[in-house]
């Protein structure tokens, strides 16, 4: 099929934080908000992939500190991300848009399996498509793998939804109220400062492969349909 106009495809990563409106499991509410921003933009012809973390239930590091196996807790993560997906695709469908979600572990039941190509023709047809159980795989984060879905299907920007925090400070706001937000910032500059607003490991694969990255709050009014349309909030990580 075509390729994407510049600015026409891309990632959205969801913390899975902002799912649970500060609590465990999924606040109807919250994703029947996301949800509206979304369908607008696709409404306006801007293809839509989402990719969605799972905080809000479980993650395995937080686990492991409690003396679970590790790989176990993770899997545990990565489930949750699953319900999470299933939330949004129905209040997407609610709205009336067209949603199809993929999940790196096969759940034929509930979701397709992860396949680039299908996802990338759903897209074409103005689906929204939403990628579920992170990349499968234990020791990853659903940060690394919004910077993989976002290069292999071939989308302009990765769009980072934050619950907390609304672009790259500095130094941590939370614990330095005084710090100054960065309106744009090179990746090496990310990765020497150490500024992890996201997992290390994503903004080096954006880098390996000049994919910018917009990190933004989604407690700003209207921030996902905002950062979508290619509004200045938040902070730009490019080189
Ligand atoms: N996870 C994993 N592999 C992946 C993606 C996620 O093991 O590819 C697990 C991991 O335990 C993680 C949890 O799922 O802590 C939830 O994902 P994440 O922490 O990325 O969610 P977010 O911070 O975006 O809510």
């Amino acid at each position: 099929g075509p390729a994407a106009q510049p600015g026409r495809r891309v990632l959205l990563k969801l913390s899975g934080e902002v799912f649970g409106g500060g609590a465990v499991g999924v606040d109807p509410e919250v994703v029947k908000r996301i949800a509206g921003q979304i369908a607008e933009v696709v409404q306006d012809g801007v293809q839509v992939a989402v990719v969605v973390g799972g905080g809000n239930f479980f993650r395995g590091a937080e686990l492991q500190h409690h003396g679970m196996d590790r790989a176990r807790g993770d899997y545990m993560g990565m489930l949750g991300t699953v319900m999470n997906c299933l939330a949004l695709q129905d209040f997407l469908e609610h709205r009336g848009v067209d949603t199809r979600v993929q999940t790196a572990i096969t759940m034929g039941q509930v979701a397709e399996p992860y396949i680039p190509r299908r996802a990338a023709r759903h897209l074409e047809k103005g689906r929204v498509v939403i990628f579920g159980a992170g990349a499968g795989m234990p020791y990853f984060t659903t940060d690394t793998v919004a910077a993989q879905r976002a290069l292999e299907i071939n989308c302009d920007r990765l769009l980072m939804g934050k619950n907390g925090v609304d672009g790259v400070y500095e130094a941590d706001p939370r614990t330095h109220p005084n710090a100054r937000k960065y309106r744009s910032i090179t990746y090496a500059d990310v990765l020497r400062q150490r500024l992890n607003v996201a997992d290390p490991a994503a903004f080096s694969l954006c880098m390996d492969n000049q994919l910018p990255i917009i990190v933004f709050g989604l407690g700003v009014d209207n921030g996902i349909a905002r950062a979508i349309r290619g509004e200045q909030i938040g902070t730009v990580v490019a080189s």
